[in-house]
């Protein structure tokens, strides 16, 4: 009976799997959040995981040099950034089980192989590897709660590492047959010298794909600009995918357009129709509509500035830009966001580089580069009375800068920074100074948190008690909590079971608040997050108050 049901189970579930061709960078995972914007405004019930073909176990040991931000998911999982895309398009959260490496896959298989359980057999990539893929795909379908799991399988096509994972496809196409469907997304070149758009590299990555035993049933073509009717038909042709099921991505002003260029095309009509799900409902993106209606028609402007290090790579904070993004278009305005390098804030330049902001945040990190000048920054808007965020890293600097500057504790640090420090005012737990690894062994996922009424943080949040996502080392020294509050400091947000600060605000100031969880992770285009919209509320009016004195 249980296998009967575990078996209609399966069947219920859709698995759609989205794969890149030709380069990276694509946007696939734009494409499966939209996707899955789409399905979830037709009524369904959609969930989105993404599959990295690299052998790190996740990304959290990961430089954000290398892959951009590293995402955590409530259940305190360091995730691949599209996660974060993943929620911020579907309201929806993400947990672990959406994020697999092929680090994990081998680890799980050959902890299998040393509890025996493979019974003397050869292990080997198919079907030991390819088995464990599978599993790991149906995971989130076979709990019953979706009606749509999108996978996006990262890396390109043709890439030695993406083997085992297309191969598991192709097998898992055999046997879910209707209940499975491929999309490939691929790119088509504008050659400025000829003046004409390229579909042969999207031939040849078909190519491969059907090399390699799949025939993707709708293909997307990234593109600069629009495509002609003629340019969709003969790649239809070349690579046997129906004309309709041709759907072309180009160039939008904002990733949150393209759930409706999609739309316009009538994708999500196409999927439901080839995966033969009877359409009940329609469209419903009002929301979504209003939201990029505010964007298009926003007039004035809100600028803020972004002080970290690596400001050169954009995608290092994508879920803070993400969040001013969406707080700045709830409230009618564009976001000018400035990306301030914390290495080259001085104190000659600081008042140049700050002055003209309406709002500056500072940004989370690691390590000790660029920290002294986060400091400059800090002293300089708590001086000059500027609505001011510290995000994690940014909320320890706020506190060292005051421990320095109005306490008088000269040298103090966190011993991150400096484990000779006079004043350890952040310092890392009793249980935490043992652990010798690195991966995963941080302070992770969604803590609980108190916040004092009558404060910043209570005002934005409306509620007593919110939980806010984590990821660092050093905590909040405590002995020293009531120097900070005697001369103005407040610890507005605590966490209940350990009494760890959690968020920190000077009363006195217009807006100066840092907390020591990540709101960002927790900001959607439907539901910013409260402290996102508080702190652009405090820049506006920043703005308007500067405006009133020219
Ligand atoms: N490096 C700090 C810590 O580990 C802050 C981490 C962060 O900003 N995410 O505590």
């Amino acid at each position: 009976m249980r296998l009967i049901a575990k078996f209609f189970q399966v069947i219920k579930t859709k698995y759609i799997f989205v794969t890149g061709g030709v380069v990276s960078s694509l946007g696939k995972g734009i494409v499966s959040s939209s996707l899955g914007k789409l399905l979830q405004a037709r009524g369904y019930k959609v969930t989105i995981q993404k599959f990295d073909p690299y052998i790190n176990i996740d990304p959290g040991t990961l430089n954000p040099y290398e892959h951009g931000e590293c995402y955590v998911t409530v259940d305190g999982h360091e995730a691949d950034l599209d996660l974060g895309h993943y929620e911020r398009f579907l309201n929806t959260p993400t947990t672990k089980a959406n994020n697999i490496t092929t680090g994990r896959i081998y680890q799980n298989v050959i902890d299998m192989e040393r509890r025996g359980d493979f019974l003397g057999k050869t292990v080997q990539v198919v079907p030991h590897i390819t088995d464990e893929i599978k599993r790991n795909i149906m995971i989130l379908g076979n709990t019953g709660n979706y009606d749509f799991v999108i996978t996006e399988i990262g890396g390109t096509v043709g890439d030695i590492e993406s083997l085992p994972y297309i191969e598991s496809v192709r097998q898992l196409r055999w046997e879910l047959g209707k209940n499975c469907l491929c999309i490939h997304l691929t790119y088509v070149p504008y050659i400025a010298a000829a003046k004409e758009v390229k579909t042969k590299p999207t031939q040849h990555s078909v190519k491969l794909l059907q090399e390699q035993g799949i025939q993707p049933n709708i293909l997307v073509l990234r593109t600069e600009k629009e495509l002609s009717k003629n340019i969709c038909h003969k790649v239809a042709l070349f690579c046997n995918v129906d004309e309709d099921a041709v759907i072309q991505s180009y160039d939008v002003p904002s990733i949150y357009e393209v759930p409706l260029v999609l739309a316009q095309q009538g994708m999500d009509e196409i999927v439901l129709h080839k995966m033969e799900v009877p359409i009940e409902r329609e469209l419903d993106l009002d929301h979504w509509k209003k939201f990029l209606n505010n964007m298009k028609t926003a007039e004035q402007t809100v600028r803020i500035g972004l002080v970290g290090k690596y400001v050169e790579l954009p995608d290092a904070y994508k879920s803070i830009n993400e969040s001013l993004l969406q707080a700045a278009t709830y409230y009618k305005r564009k976001l000018d966001l400035r990306f301030i390098h914390s290495e080259k804030v001085t104190e000659e330049n600081v008042a140049d580089l700050l002055m003209g902001l309406d709002g500056i945040l500072v940004a989370p990190g690691f390590g000790q580069r660029g920290i002294e000048g986060k400091f400059i920054a800090l002293k300089f808007a708590r001086e000059n009375n500027k609505p001011t965020f510290g995000v994690c890293l940014g909320m320890q600097c706020m506190v060292i800068e005051f421990a320095r500057n109005v306490l008088g504790m000269s040298g103090a640090n966190s011993t991150e920074m400096d484990m000779d420090t006079p004043y350890k005012v952040f310092d890392l737990m009793e249980e935490q100074k043992n652990l010798t690894t690195m991966g995963g062994s941080m302070r992770l996922g969604a803590y609980d948190c108190i916040l004092e009424k009558g404060s910043i943080a209570h005002q934005a949040y409306q509620s007593d008690l919110v939980r806010e996502r984590h990821r660092h080392r050093f905590e909040f020294n405590n002995n020293y909590k009531k120097q900070f509050e005697e001369k103005g400091m407040k610890y507005t947000g605590v966490n209940p079971g350990t009494g760890l600060a959690e968020v920190v605000e000077i009363p006195g100031l217009k807006w100066y608040l840092g907390t020591q969880f990540h709101p960002e992770y927790n900001s959607t285009v439907t539901k910013p997050n409260p402290l996102f919209m508080s702190f652009i509320e405090a820049a506006i009016k920043e703005n308007q108050e500067v405006l009133s004195k020219l």
